[in-house]
Order: structure tokens, then sequence, then C-alpha cells
């Protein structure tokens, strides 16, 4: 049975032309990545330092061996497989009805599903590139490498294209994220609390009236979303446009 605000959502995708789907770590929970700022019983034990700790700058940079013992158990998933919010996304895009994925992401699991314009503001796992001469690596270099992945050409340090705490943002990736927002007729925002930096501050840019708030849990902004559904992503983003 479908709700009445279900059916709301249905009709505001099918009227849409530039939506914009803005999702958190709860959109790839379901494909087996857990939140790491959530999900800490996963490596407190085994770590001395909070997650924010050893994925910020000057851990990387005093204590990169360590950084990536932490990298490499805690944020790597290469097999994880797009889930049915993914593939439902990739859809809307394919259909017209979708200008953009903005993500705080890193998995690329929205590129893997189809999705062609996705905005990783927090980069990604894939991409990797020597410090000194800018040399790419793909993901599988740092899952085969050994404590600190070295370069093959150069002998300097590789480092994720993964914006760590301290670290500021790719200027282009958040240009890009705040137009999309800005013309956005639609904005669908999915599987975050909105705690994180600079997600509030980046949905502040939608100037339409269809703002829809996908949650598990109650969010902060749930009486400034103009829909809200607390409910499992993939379930509703499935039955909102139809399977993928
Ligand atoms: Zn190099």
């Amino acid at each position: 049975m479908m709700t009445k605000e279900l059916q709301t959502l249905k009709t505001w995708i099918g009227e849409a032309k530039r939506g914009v789907f803005f999702g958190g770590a709860g959109v790839s929970t379901e494909s087996g990545i857990p939140d790491f700022r959530s999900d800490t019983g996963i490596y407190k034990k085994k770590y001395p330092y909070p997650a924010e700790t050893m994925l910020s700058h000057s851990f990387y940079v005093h204590k990169t061996a360590d950084f990536y013992d932490f990298y490499r158990n805690v944020m790597l998933y290469p097999d994880a497989q797009p889930n049915a919010a993914h593939r439902a996304l990739a859809k809307l895009e394919r259909e017209g009805k979708l200008a953009a994925v903005v993500t705080q992401n890193i998995d690329g699991l929205h590129q893997k599903a189809g999705s062609k314009t996705v905005w990783e503001l927090h980069g990604s796992v894939l991409r990797n590139y020597c410090t000194k001469c800018g040399a790419f690596y793909g993901l599988d270099f740092i899952l085969q490498s050994d404590g600190v992945p070295k370069c093959e050409k150069c002998g300097s340090t590789v480092k994720p294209d993964v914006v760590l705490y301290e670290e500021g943002l790719d200027s282009d990736t958040i240009s890009g994220a705040v137009s999309a927002i800005r013309k956005a007729d639609l904005l669908i925002v999915g599987g975050t609390s909105l705690a994180v930096y600079p997600a509030a501050g980046l949905i502040d840019y939608y100037r339409g009236s269809q703002l829809v708030l996908i949650n598990l849990q109650e969010t902060p902004y749930d009486s400034r979303a103009d829909l809200v559904i607390h409910d499992k992503l993939g379930a509703v983003l499935t039955a909102a446009c139809g399977e993928a």
C-alpha cells in the first residue's frame, strides 16, 4: 500500500526536470558499508583513537603507517555493490528527472550504479595520487600495498583523494554541488542527519518548495522539509520511481 507521503513523492519525481539528490552514509549502509561515525564498535577495540583523529590530516602526516592501517581496515569495501537507492537514482538521471547526486560518501557506488553527474564532497577511495609527481593509482594499488603505499615512479607517498578532517573541500566540487542545488526543482535528502559539515549549509541554497527528507530517524531539519518520510531509503525510492 502506498502512503500519502509516498504518493506525493512519486508525483513530485514525476514532474521533476532537474532534481538533486543529497545523500550521506545511510545511502551505503544497505550495501554493507557501515557509518564509521555511528558504528564505532568495529574499530573501537582495536584502535586507540576516535575515527575523526585517525582520519585527520595531521594524523596522516605524523602517523602515516597507522593511518593506512585504519584506512584499509575500516574505510575500504572493495566488494560492496550498489543497492536499490543507488539504482533508483541512476534511473532517474537516465530519465531526465535528476540533474545530479551530491554525496558525502567516498565509495563510488553511485557511479557504479550508472549515475553520471556525482559531486563527491569528500572525494573517493577509488582515486589515489602520488603526493610528489601526481601519478594516479586505483583502489587495488592501495589494497595490495603494505604499510605506506609508495609511488612506483618516484617513491613518494601515495595519498587517497579523500578529504580528511582538517582539510578543505575541493572548490570545484562545492561549486558544482551549489549550482545544481540552486537550480533544482526538487531536492531529496536521504541517509544523512545533516549534522556533518557542510551538509546543512548546502541545503540552504535550495530555492524550491519541494524539499524531501528521507531518513530512518528524525533529524533536526524535519520541520524545514516540505515532505518527511521515515523509512528505508532504497525501498522508498524504488517505490516512488519504479524498479531500476
Ligand atoms: Zn610519484
